[in-house]
């Protein structure tokens, strides 16, 4: 998922928007999990995990790993709320859950500098983030009361009615790259539908989610409606597998999404996952090409490359790939890294050393597997107070091939590869070559092709002469193992609620089996 809620002209402007710096937002001192209303300890942790800036190492919290009963009693508390929640027109709900939004956007200075500070990249990108937040509350609290069914006239006046319903408590989990956008994008649409919802954020990014549940108790949602319990992957097991959940939202990557299938599977919980890609980006030779390095550089490098959407497989037509590569590296090794809340930094730092470690160790075998390494692809090492920070300068390899790790894997750090093309009907079937189906991208000033390229690559999400832009409006979601379900727009709606029919006899049953007469 990410990224970036609007298109690039707007983007800039909000780069300057003067947010408010009024704030409420106050996690930092704990406790860390939200039931019922109220910051709660947990019952019974199963151990602490340091919660770390990344551009510094400091530590912002120590927050408990929620067992069983805290679980237990966050469902409990969904369960009692969806009672009276599930029972409100939308219209009502709806205006919550746009108030929501609204104290988003009045606290979104404060928001982003916590994003930034528990996530580690750049201001800019968090504020981006956060208005995103904002507007998928106020996207479904203006759609919640549309949500509707059907009648069905039936023989005789006879009708039948097809009712839209809120399946329950739904348990969300998330991942750390998009925090709070992540969250949102659950939180959101399950509300607006009248299901209640139980969320753990990932252990490394734990503290937006709880600012958003205390802002939720702002806008006057109604206690136990959005609980958040913090923990592992084993807390996250216990939301799974508990009998109360009727649905599992989660973002998080391939392998974990199947773990959770299976856990779902015991009771036949309806799923949302939004997991992994490894996604082309095709550049054809009639492109603009300051344009498609522009995209690539947002297919690649937005979030230290902590995106699940990047283009990080980048197809260039051979007539091209020299001039493009040359502009891509000149553009790349500009990228200013540094303070992640300084607003001139471009690239943070990565949100943590094992998986700093894990994405320096996928670029050292790529180079093993034949490529030539244009520029980054090091640990860069900034001077107090970022000197434990862990920042990677943004990577290019060129000279790669389909077969290669770093090409067929999810890297999911900031490393580009160049793959050069011949064909349409070539580069349609290599970028296709992949068990993933998360979003891909097309460069080119033929419509027609781009058309033809577009319908025939199996991603969720196309973008034609642009990159990682995520409207509200349009639906997010995987193909092939990237995923199951939808995010965002009104198809959202679908995967938070099921249909009930009810058949209404209007006249004497005719019984062939009734034979007193
Ligand atoms: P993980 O799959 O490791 O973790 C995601 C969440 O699941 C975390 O909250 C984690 O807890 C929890 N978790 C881990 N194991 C279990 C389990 N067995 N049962 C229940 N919950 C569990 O992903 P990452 O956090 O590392 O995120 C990166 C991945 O997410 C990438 O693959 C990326 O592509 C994908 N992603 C997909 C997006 C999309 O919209 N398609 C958007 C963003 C990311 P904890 O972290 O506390 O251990």
């Amino acid at each position: 998922m990410l990224l970036l809620p609007t298109s690039p002209m707007r983007q800039s402007l909000f780069r300057w928007m003067p947010f408010s710096s009024f704030s409420t937002v106050n996690v930092k001192g704990g406790p860390y999990n939200f039931v019922d209303g109220h910051k709660t300890d947990s019952m019974d942790s199963n151990g602490f995990t340091n919660v770390l800036n990344p551009a510094t190492s400091k530590r912002l919290a120590k927050i408990a790993v929620s067992g069983v009963s805290d679980v237990d009693m966050a469902v409990k508390s969904s369960k009692k709320a969806y009672d009276s929640w599930s029972m409100l027109s939308g219209f009502e709900r709806g205006k919550l859950v746009s108030q929501l939004g609204h104290k988003i956007l009045k606290n979104l200075e404060a928001l982003a500098h916590l994003e930034v500070e528990n996530n580690g990249k750049p201001i800019w990108e968090a504020r981006l983030d956060i208005q995103s937040c904002a507007d998928c509350f106020l996207y479904f609290g203006g759609i919640a009361s549309t949500i509707s069914g059907k009648h069905i006239q039936l023989p005789n006046s006879s009708f039948g009615l097809v009712k839209r319903e809120s399946l329950g408590v739904v348990g969300g989990i998330g991942a750390w790259n998009y925090p709070l956008q992540t969250c949102s994008w659950k939180v959101a649409p399950a509300l607006a539908c009248g299901n209640t919802m139980v969320y753990k954020p990932s252990e490394l990014t734990p503290l937006t989610a709880l600012a958003l549940a205390e802002l939720a108790t702002e806008a006057g949602i109604p206690r136990g409606v959005f609980n958040i319990v913090q923990g592992s992957g084993e807390t996250g097991k216990h939301l799974c597998c508990h009998p109360d959940v009727a649905k599992i939202s989660f973002t998080g990557s391939v392998q974990t999404g199947k773990n959770i299938l299976k856990l779902a599977a015991d009771d036949l919980k309806r799923v949302t996952l939004e997991l992994g890609g490894k996604n082309p980006l095709i550049i054809y030779d009639d492109c603009d090409l300051t344009n498609a390095v522009k995209g690539a550089l947002l297919a690649n490098f937005l979030s230290q490359g902590q995106v699940c959407s990047n283009g990080s497989r980048v197809f260039v037509q051979r007539s091209i790939v020299d001039r493009f590569t040359d502009e891509f590296v000149k553009a790349t090794t500009q990228l200013a890294i540094g303070d992640p809340l300084d607003n001139k930094t471009q690239v943070g730092a990565t949100v943590s050393k094992t998986h700093a470690e894990k994405v320096l160790a996928y670029i050292k075998q790529g180079v093993g597997e034949a490529p030539v390494q244009l520029c980054g692809g090091e640990r860069v090492h900034m001077p107090k107070p970022f000197q434990n920070g862990y920042f990677i300068s943004p990577c290019i390899l060129t000279n790669c091939h389909d077969e290669m790790t770093a090409v067929r894997e999810e890297i999911f750090g900031p490393v580009a590869t160049i793959l050069p093309f011949d064909t349409e009907e070539e580069v349609i079937h290599r970028a296709n070559q992949t068990p993933y189906g998360l979003s891909a991208g097309i460069f080119t000033n033929d419509l027609r092709k781009a058309h033809r390229t577009s319908n025939r690559l199996q991603s969720g999400t196309i973008w034609v002469n642009n990159f990682n832009v995520t409207p509200v409006e349009l639906p997010f979601g995987g193909f092939k193992q990237s995923g199951i379900g939808v995010e965002c727009s009104t198809e959202a709606i679908q995967c938070y609620t099921q249909l009930k029919s009810t058949y209404i006899e209007m006249n004497d049953i005719d019984c062939p089996l009734y034979n007193t007469q």
